[in-house]
């Protein structure tokens, strides 16, 4: 299938080939048509589907289809959970849109106010932009998002786990009620439909199987390692194989600061990415990541959702996470779109359990690779994994996010159902809506 047969403009097709892209990604090939007619569209995908040129390349083409003349106005909206993502989706824009006349412009918080002012004095067909900060335009009125034709909710669920529902309710509550929805979620938690009940009219529901986990070119690896030792094993690993553009998860962001340091003076370039950073060392980092200046980043899974790092080729867990889930999200940074990847978990005594829950949700078991010079010491015990402890270990296991108590492999957020036609019924997320953690990394205020 052909991105042109999908009933896309010669400008955008072209666009589209000089990325090169040759065929429709499943969720493109589904989505496209449906959004091109006008539909609501409710689509079950995750980042590394090519959701968001599923939602970009019509968007572009539904405001082509109907031009204004006279004064501009904002047309569509893109509402993201980070600053991150609302950067790589307007950066996308800007690509797919290069041979149209149409503006786009990014908006987030963490940012200095009056140059965001400023550019929407000029003209602005696409916004894109996390709640918080448009919300602050709004409430000083320098933002007109009343003719707006076109809404999405890239992430939704994120954005739901962040505390942005308020101030999404307040920016619905602004725009026209005559206008096409479009909501992006990897999970259909009831939160999500409730609040896909209120926004979408007769929605198509489309869902793509999480790519991550039927991705075979994904290379999973487990290395045993004694807990003091990791940080050891880590830059002999990237040593040994000369490997460049490393993302390392940790649970905390001390845990990620406190790594990147240690292996700068490994002599391995690394930098930390999370919430605490200012925006400036943040888009640094990624820029010096993304042309391999930079061989390490170190993350905590919320600095890294949405960062999209194409054909990334290594992942390596320096701790496992405590929501099996967010292993299936971490390792999906790898292996994108046909490259192959390799995701390596450091694993010490006392994340055995952690281990199982992983194992069982991906319902496979992830071969071990015991590295000469790093045995394990059968004498030592497990511990309890402490809430900020030297380690930089995260929440005491046996914890969902929030301090909710985890309630076992099968309960912690739902998933669509690969190839299901509808998103799936009744389980919500086992996790309470995140703590502080989460809400700092990368709100958008
Ligand atoms: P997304 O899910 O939108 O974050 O996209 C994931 C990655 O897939 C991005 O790096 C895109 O550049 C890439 N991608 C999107 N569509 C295609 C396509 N049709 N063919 C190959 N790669 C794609």
């Amino acid at each position: 299938m052909s991105f042109a047969s999908l009933g896309l403009s010669e400008e955008i097709v072209r666009a589209v080939t000089e990325r090169g892209y040759t065929e429709p990604t499943p969720i493109q090939a589904q989505a496209i048509p449906v959004i091109l007619k006008g539909g609501d569209l409710m689509g079950g995908a995750q980042t590394g589907t090519g959701k968001t040129a599923g939602f970009t390349l019509p968007l572009l083409q539904r405001l082509m289809e109907k031009p204004v003349s006279g004064k501009h106005f904002i047309r569509a909206l893109v509402l993201t959970p980070t600053r991150e993502l609302a950067a790589q989706v307007e950066e996308s824009v800007r690509l797919y849109g290069k041979h149209l006349p149409l503006k786009s412009m990014m908006m987030f918080g963490g940012v200095n106010i009056n140059p965001q002012i400023k550019q929407l004095h000029g003209r602005v067909d696409i916004l894109v932009a996390t709640p918080g900060r448009l919300l602050d335009h709004l409430q000083q009125k320098t933002v007109d998002l009343s003719h707006v034709e076109i809404l999405v909710l890239d992430e939704a669920d994120r954005m739901l786990d962040m505390g942005f529902i308020r101030d999404i309710k307040k920016i619905l509550a602004v725009l026209p009620k005559q206008r096409q929805n479009l909501l992006f979620s990897a999970t259909f938690s009831d939160e999500i439909k409730l609040l896909a009940d209120g926004l979408l009219t007769n929605p198509a529901l489309i869902e793509v199987a999480r790519r991550n986990q039927a991705n075979e070119l994904i290379e999973q690896r487990v290395y045993p390692v004694d807990r003091e030792r990791k940080r050891e094993l880590l830059t002999h690993l990237i040593k040994e194989h000369n490997w460049f553009q490393v993302l390392v998860f940790t649970r905390t962001k001390h845990g990620a600061n406190r790594l990147a340091e240690q292996l700068d003076k490994d002599g391995i370039p690394a930098m930390a990415i999370h919430g605490n950073k200012s925006q400036a060392a943040r888009t640094r980092a990624l820029a010096e990541f993304k042309t391999g200046k930079l061989q390490v980043l170190v993350a905590t899974d919320i600095a890294a959702r949405g960062i999209d790092i194409s054909e990334l080729p290594h992942v390596v867990n320096f701790e496992l996470p405590n929501v099996p889930e967010d292993y299936v999200h971490r390792i999906g940074r790898t292996g994108r779109a046909g490259s192959e990847g390799e995701a390596s978990s450091l694993v010490c005594i006392d994340e055995k359990k952690l281990l199982n829950d992983i194992e069982r949700l991906i319902k496979r078991e992830i071969p071990v690779v015991n590295v000469p010079g790093f045995d394990v010491d059968p004498r030592i015990k497990a511990e309890p994994i402490l809430n900020g402890s030297n380690r930089g270990g995260g929440q005491r296991q046996g914890q969902g996010r929030g301090g909710q108590p985890r309630t076992g492999g099968g309960q912690g957020r739902s998933a669509p159902r690969p190839g299901a036609a509808k998103p799936a019924g009744g389980a919500g997320r086992g996790a309470a809506p995140s703590g502080a953690q989460h809400r700092s990394g990368g709100r958008g205020r």
